[in-house]
């Protein structure tokens, strides 16, 4: 007979899990049988002893099947069903084109986001700042616009991964989120409820990362690219530089502009552009839509230089309820905080370094994210304009524009700001957008 607690103690000893003892205890965690006791013990236990890689797999699956579970076939669908998963950054308004993108090139995206917690935004509340948009509409209206525009961007539906759900709101406060081998399980068990063909993650590394180190994050996204191979989704993952805010612009309607901005060619920051093009590109040689990254480039450059991939979005807002006329007209539909000014540097030089969890902190402070999942978000507020690192700022070039509701606010953006981005005389070192890409191949060896 199996019992929480001899599973508990066999993982605290340092033991290995047999499959059938992990989806017991994930079984007990989805209906209650298991305690909230006896799960938080599991979670410091599996935090110190770690698990190996066929207990992470068994860990994901279960999980994964502890709800429902999308299914694609029946729709007949004539190409891949693909995503992209970010560990969270600032300024990341990626997801916002790459649906688009990929599915402008044959790939199918159901993709289902979350909001934004801590100092990085969530893809859900940019949508949210888009009058009409549904985030949770129908599973009719859902599979109707991943069928017939090839994207639908939305929030949780039904009943994904619900043993992740409690699991995590027990791990979040009892120290136990920082394990490599749950976090995977979190994230791969609701990504994989979503019925994926193929899967592309983005780990970032850096001062803004989810990850402390780059070492961390690459190991992150070595045990990611293996339990989701192992767990029948091909996947691999590219590690993303996060030492400075990814867009020109950090919060909701702000962002929004700028994706809608690249979209239509009006400006592409080439950071963003590199990140975007390099993550659409794997999710298009996973899906066997391209068989080059050179290729791959091509037809996403086509994409958007058609308009197809901007249509494609235009589209998908209008069927999630949104305004018809949303990509001519987003600036009459995206709402626009009442002091818009800039922020200069107290000295002229160069931007050397930026602490971008505390910019993205300074964005939650002025109501642009949450501290708590119940909190209201502020829409309109953030930051647009950002320099660059390597940058000069002076007089005329300041740091970015903040978008906030009153003097106050805009006193604590100007501080924070200041604080967080060092100008001084020494140029930075130059780093690529993407530092590395894990394959399969890559964890196998
Ligand atoms: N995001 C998740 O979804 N789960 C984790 O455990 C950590 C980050």
């Amino acid at each position: 007979m199996l019992l929480p607690q001899e599973i508990i103690r066999k993982k605290r000893d340092g033991k290995i899990l047999s499959r059938e003892e992990i989806t017991f205890f994930v079984r007990g965690i989805t209906d209650g049988s298991v305690s909230e006791g006896q799960i938080a013990a599991f979670a410091m236990a599996v935090y110190f002893q770690g698990m190996t890689m066929d207990e992470r797999i068994a860990l994901t699956e279960a999980m994964r099947d502890s709800g429902d579970v999308l299914e694609w076939k029946s729709l007949e669908l004539d190409g891949p069903v693909l995503d992209k998963h970010s560990t969270g950054g600032v300024g990341d308004v990626v997801s916002l084109m790459l649906g688009p993108m990929v599915a402008a090139c044959g790939g199918y995206v159901p993709m289902i986001s979350g909001r934004g917690l801590g100092h990085t935004g969530g893809t859900l509340d940019k949508f949210d700042a888009i009058p009409g948009y549904n985030t949770a509409p129908d599973n009719t209206l859902f599979r109707k616009t991943v069928k017939e525009i090839g994207v639908a961007i939305i929030g949780q539906t039904g009943n994904l991964a619900p043993a992740d759900k409690r699991f995590y709101s027990i791990r979040d406060v009892t120290a136990t989120v920082e394990s490599i081998p749950l976090i995977t399980a979190s994230i791969l068990s609701k990504k994989l409820a979503a019925g994926l063909e193929a899967l592309v993650m983005d780990v970032k590394a850096g001062s803004g990362a989810f990850m402390p180190t780059y070492e961390l994050s690459e190991e992150l996204a070595k045990s990611i690219v293996t339990v989701a191979n192992g767990a029948g989704c091909r996947t691999t993952a590219l590690i993303t530089n996060m030492d400075q805010v990814l867009a020109s612009s950090a919060g909701n309607a702000v962002e929004v502009r700028e994706a809608v901005k690249y979209l239509t060619g009006e400006y592409r920051n080439p950071r963003l552009h590199d990140v975007t093009m390099a993550l659409c590109g794997e999710m298009l040689l996973l899906g066997d839509l391209v068989s080059t990254e050179e290729e791959a480039r091509d037809k996403l450059q086509q994409a958007l230089d058609s308009g197809n991939a901007a249509d494609r979005f235009a589209r998908m807002v209008a069927a999630l309820g949104g305004p018809a006329d949303f990509l001519e007209k987003y600036d009459d539909y995206l709402e626009e905080a009442p002091i818009v000014r800039p922020i200069y540097a107290e000295q002229s030089g160069v931007v050397e370094s930026m602490d971008t969890r505390a910019i993205g902190m300074a964005v939650v402070a002025m109501g642009g994210g949450r501290r708590k999942p119940t909190d209201a978000i502020d829409y309109a507020v953030g930051f647009s304009d950002f320099v660059a690192l390597g940058e000069r700022t002076d007089e005329a070039r300041p740091l970015a524009i903040v978008h906030v509701r009153n003097e106050m606010q805009f006193e604590e953006a100007q501080k924070a700001l200041r604080e967080a981005i060092c100008v001084g005389k020494r140029v930075p070192e130059k780093k690529p957008m993407v530092f590395k890409k894990i394959t399969r191949e890559d964890t196998e060896s």
